[in-house]
């Protein structure tokens, strides 16, 4: 997708803040963080969403990511939220498969942090 941020961000055209990666997905710090917190984890090729045909081995590349995140914000012991946006009613704003990682203070009862 030429004119996808999320694409442009995941090869390297776009700069970010990279947290993890592994060859399939990529983990950077989200530019508008809602929580001490905040990484947006996504696969490197685009699927707008997580109804877009996503393989097996994305997914599972997607879930260690998350995984390797929560530990490396130290977030295993005490928790953290993962919320995948999808479509209008949940005011997905970018339209490329991602997943937000939230952590770091007690999360409440909010919809997003
Ligand atoms: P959505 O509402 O689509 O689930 O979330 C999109 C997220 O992407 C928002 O939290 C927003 O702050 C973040 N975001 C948008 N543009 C950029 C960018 O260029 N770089 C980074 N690191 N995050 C972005
Ligand atoms: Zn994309």
């Amino acid at each position: 997708m030429d004119d996808c941020i999320f694409c442009k961000i995941a090869a390297g055209e776009i700069p970010s803040t990279v947290v993890y990666e592994n060859d399939r997905a990529i983990a950077i710090e989200d530019l508008n963080p809602q929580a001490p917190v905040h990484v947006l984890v996504m696969p490197k090729t685009h699927h707008a969403n997580i109804l877009d045909g996503v393989e097996a081995d994305e997914l599972a590349a997607l879930v260690e990511a998350i995984g390797e995140v929560a530990k490396a914000k130290g977030l295993e012991e005490r928790g953290f939220r993962v919320i995948a946006n999808t479509g209008a009613d949940a005011g997905q704003t970018v339209d490329h498969l991602h997943v937000h990682v939230l952590g770091g203070r007690e999360l409440g009862e909010g919809l997003l942090a």
